[in-house]
């Protein structure tokens, strides 16, 4: 046991403070730990790359990256990988890799451990959420009978439907097997469209594109992207290193000297007005490698990010929302009509906001196929998903802007579209609002209940989404 005063998460806004902390080396060095800790709270950790108070703990803090191989099994072979809990995202992809082999979706970046990623919902664009290709996973958990813990394989029905994006309350994720495909490349370039009706009519040709509404510029950046048959681009190298110097170096950089050190709206608004759009090529199409293509390094630089789900039909109408709530934040002239609309209650609510926060960076749309799974964002129905991301890099301790902006955002959205944050994101929905938004969390509740009685693997914030006690520490 090592001790651990406290940890923090990538966006220094959860701090876990672990009366006890451990990184086992196997399956039972963990039994051993959790035959230690009956009746407490445990919670297991990944990379900490979530924002929420998914991973939060004031017990004991498991971290499972020593578990972390990977093999093809047998009676699978080539269409499902089985991979320990605390493998991260990229040392998967590689060893898939070496195999001719990948994942069929990634997020955005790939620090992630596998047992995080799928625990939170993780998604790419165009593609299902990484939860809904888990086709088994191992757990540890308590034998409500004896009160010792043991290893479950969990590999159908309801409960592989909650396993699959449990946040952590189902028991201590050992191992995941996932479905793989075969390597694909994908050819990608860059176009900018006036409104959102012409960046989803690319859409046909498209599927894996992804947009990024510009704001103060309010036109959309197209990442137009699908799949090739093409060879890599002669030019790919270059279109990388482009890539890193220009978006993940340079308009990071200029955006935080911009917005977190300069603290200058006006100065935010004419980069996003002219300059980062312009540092963008339009129309260089480039092939390359799909774990190359779908990722970029946006974990360089410390931010927060709150991301929400809304199905397809109400994607205008939610950036129409976007756009004039963060005109009115950042108190520059809104467009007419948009108060119509708008009952008193969230005129007033709105008013208080005005002049608190300036947005300064991208807002990121995705689209995301419908998870078969219980409380993973896109899970429940079958429709198509968009995602529209919120995210700031004020330091932390200057975030209020941004937490009195999305929460306005977060709570407006679910009441109009019914809109879903994203579970590894900053949220601030109250608990009854949250659980609302999705059609299976009884069953959910159900299954962890009926696993966990004792409410062992929640923290407080579970608890309360439970609609239980939490457990002592
Ligand atoms: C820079 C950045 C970019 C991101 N990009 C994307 C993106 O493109 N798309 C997207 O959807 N999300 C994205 N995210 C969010 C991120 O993918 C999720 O929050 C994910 O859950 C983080 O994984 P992690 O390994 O860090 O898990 P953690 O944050 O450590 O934990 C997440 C949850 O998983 C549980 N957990 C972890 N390991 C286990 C285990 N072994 N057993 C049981 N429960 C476990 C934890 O208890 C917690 O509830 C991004 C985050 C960052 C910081």
């Amino acid at each position: 046991m090592a001790q651990s005063p406290s940890i923090w998460n990538f966006g220094h806004n959860i701090a876990l403070k672990p009366s006890a902390y451990y990184e086992p080396r196997d399956e039972n060095e963990l039994l051993d730990i959790l035959n230690r800790h009956p009746g407490e709270q445990i919670r297991a950790i990944g990379s900490l790359h979530s924002w929420s108070a998914a991973p939060a703990c004031e017990g004991v803090v498991i971290c499972l990256k020593h578990l972390q191989q990977c093999h093809f099994p047998a009676e699978h072979a080539g269409e499902e990988v089985t991979v320990g809990a605390g493998c991260q995202i990229k040392t998967l992809l590689e060893y898939l890799r070496r195999h001719g082999k990948t994942l069929p979706s990634v997020g955005l970046i790939t620090e992630q451990t596998i047992a995080g990623a799928i625990s939170t919902g993780t998604h790419g664009s165009g593609r299902h959420s990484l939860s809904h290709y888990v086709e088994a996973v191992r757990v540890a958990r308590f034998d409500q009978a004896t009160g010792k813990a043991f290893i479950e394989q969990i590999d159908s029905g309801e409960v592989l439907q909650a396993a699959r994006c449990s946040l952590g309350c189902l028991g201590i994720i050992l191992a995941v097997r996932i479905r793989c495909r075969d390597l694909y490349r994908i050819e990608e370039h860059w176009r900018e469209h006036a409104d959102i009706d012409a960046a989803l009519a690319a859409e046909k040709e498209f599927p894996l594109q992804q947009l990024f509404l510009v704001p103060w510029r309010w036109t959309l950046l197209a990442q137009h992207r699908r799949e090739s048959s093409a060879p890599r681009s002669r030019l790919a190298g270059l279109y990388r290193v482009y890539w890193f110097l220009c978006i993940d170096l340079g308009m990071h950089l200029l955006l935080i000297l911009a917005a977190r050190w300069l603290q200058s709206a006006s100065l935010v608004r004419l980069l996003l007005r002219s300059l980062i759009p312009a540092a963008v090529i339009r129309g260089w199409k480039v092939t390359d490698e799909s774990s190359a293509m779908l990722v970029m390094k946006h974990e360089l630089f410390r931010h927060i990010e709150t991301e929400i789900f809304i199905e397809a039909r109400h994607l205008p109408a939610a950036l129409a929302h976007f756009r004039e709530v963060l005109t009115v934040a950042a108190d520059v002239p809104e467009s007419r009509g948009f108060r119509s609309a708008m009952t008193t209650a969230e005129t007033e609510a709105l008013e208080a906001l005005r002049g608190t926060y300036c947005h300064h960076y991208p807002i990121c749309v995705r689209r995301v196929l419908a998870d078969d799974t219980l409380i993973s964002m896109a899970a429940g129905k079958e429709t198509i998903w968009y995602t529209i991301s919120l995210i700031s890099y004020a330091r932390p301790t200057d975030r209020q802007g941004f937490q009195l902006v999305a929460t306005y955002l977060m709570k407006t959205m679910a009441d109009k579209f019914q809109a879903r944050p994203h579970w590894g994101k900053w949220l601030s929905l109250p608990p009854q609002s949250l659980v609302s938004l999705y059609p299976h969390f009884p069953t959910f509740r159900d299954t962890c209940q009926s696993r966990d009685p004792a409410g062992v693997f929640r923290n407080a914030w579970l608890s309360s989404l439970m609609d239980d006690q939490p457990c002592r520490r």
